[in-house]
């Protein structure tokens, strides 16, 4: 660490000391950074067979059948499919489950709007619940907002990484309640060999331009039962059954339905596939590089890292820290970036909590005003829905939710950052923290 020691001795860059860096870090968006030959090649693929449409085509080059067999034999799934976004994925695993008008969906306060939005639009209420110190759903706290009215459990995998998901899976059962696990952001994660997408009825995912992999949109399904799957079949494409041939099955009468139209194109399919080869290895880099970064700067008095209960699932795109107030946090982070902690101008690299906009609930304008797609307010003033009444969504109905958006930071971590980068972090870390935590 003699490179921390030299850097210990500088005043802080932000007050007119030497930067550890001056050169920004690597700002990347994991699957995009790898897009190559190997997309190029499947691409090519569906444009020459002329065949871009998933269920027919004169030439079809089965893209997203493959995606979806080869999802399924890498992550131990029974059933995949997929489909044109995140956002569409979570809404058809509700409709799956029947969530509708006079249902509440317990959802955490730490997410994203899309969660919120397929509740909303299904016609069902959001029913907050806060986080612990994984920064995912807090059991605790999940069982006391259990009531009646609950039907459905919408788990976010946050940031990379899995909370208490086996603790809350246990709970989903006991209480009879369907369990969805929102994995848009730890594709390829898993807990205890448990992959991510495994612990709820059903998974989804999103393969939009921040995740892990991308197809530039995309989602994809998973489930182990095979009527949720059927369900889902129906719901993402026109409402009804698809034979062998593709060929639609409005007769059968288990599957009279109302569809989406949000089936994933041969062409996204192609490049999903492609980048589903490389998941791993992105994963890897990242993983290896925030674990390495949290080993140095763990002994840290007064910092305190997002507990992961199992590091070696963990995908790595980010690291959440907390500091003692809200203050130091500020002035943490603001002299981390004067150390040259931060992507290029323009970027979410290295940013306060406070700045991570509609990942928390009170940033939800929608929410927080119960807005509707509808005239007559619907949802929220359907007569099913009046046990929701006094549900509130503004700040101060999540305690560490609202506390560890004032408290904590994140640092984005990119898969291609080198030894020298960590070792920078590392050193900015160390020397930030010397001068402000308390000690
Ligand atoms: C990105 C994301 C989604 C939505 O996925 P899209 O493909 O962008 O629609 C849903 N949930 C979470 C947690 C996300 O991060």
């Amino acid at each position: 660490m003699d490179d921390v020691q030299r850097h210990l001795g500088n005043r802080l860059a932000i007050e007119g000391g030497t930067p550890v860096r001056t050169t920004p870090l690597p700002w990347e968006l994991p699957g995009a950074h790898w897009i190559g030959a190997e997309e190029r090649a499947l691409v090519d693929r569906v444009i020459d067979a002329q065949s871009p449409f998933r269920f027919y085509g004169l030439d079809s080059q089965k893209m997203v059948d493959t995606l979806e067999a080869e999802w399924c034999e890498t992550f131990g799934h029974a059933h995949a499919l997929a489909v044109n976004c995140g956002s569409a994925a979570l809404h058809i695993a509700l409709a799956a489950f029947e969530v509708g008008p006079g249902d509440e969906v317990l959802v955490p306060g730490y997410m994203w709007v899309s969660c919120i939005s397929a509740i909303v639009r299904l016609g069902a209420i959001p029913r907050l619940v806060d986080i612990d110190d994984t920064f995912c759903m807090d059991p605790v706290d999940l069982e006391r907002k259990i009531g009646p009215r609950s039907r459905a459990i919408l788990l976010v995998n946050m940031s990379g990484a899995m909370g208490r998901n086996a603790e809350i899976a246990a709970i989903a059962k006991r209480r009879g309640l369907f369990l969805l696990e929102d994995c848009a952001q730890a594709i390829g994660g898993s807990q205890h060999g448990v992959p991510a997408g495994r612990f709820g009825d059903i998974g989804i995912y999103s393969f939009q331009l921040n995740k892990n992999m991308t197809s530039g949109e995309g989602g994809l399904l998973v489930t182990e039962d095979a009527h949720l799957h059927r369900r889902c079949v129906a719901i993402h494409d026109l409402g009804f059954a698809r034979n062998e041939a593709g060929r639609l099955d409005p007769n059968d009468e288990r599957y009279q339905l109302w569809g989406m139209g949000c089936r994933m194109s041969e062409l996204a399919g192609a490049m999903a596939l492609a980048q589903l080869r490389k998941v791993r290895t992105i994963t890897g880099h990242m993983r290896h590089a925030k674990w390495r970064i949290r080993a140095g700067i763990e002994d840290l008095p007064g910092l305190t890292l997002r507990h992961v209960p199992d590091p070696a699932g963990d995908t790595g795109p980010f690291l959440i820290t907390v500091y003692p107030t809200a203050d130091i946090c500020d002035r943490f982070v603001a002299a981390l970036q004067a150390e040259g902690i931060r992507g290029p101008a323009g970027s979410l690299t290295c940013i306060r909590m406070r700045d991570w906009g509609m990942h928390w609930y009170f940033n939800i304008p929608s929410l927080v005003r119960r807005r509707s797609l509808a005239r007559d307010g619907f949802p929220w003033t359907h007569p099913a829905n009046a046990f929701a009444q006094d549900y509130q969504y503004d700040r101060g109905a999540l305690p560490v939710c609202d506390d560890m958006e004032q408290r904590a930071a994140l640092l984005s971590i990119a898969s291609v950052l080198s030894d020298a980068d960590v070792a920078d972090i590392v050193a900015a870390f160390r020397k930030v923290g010397n001068a402000v935590l308390p000690h």
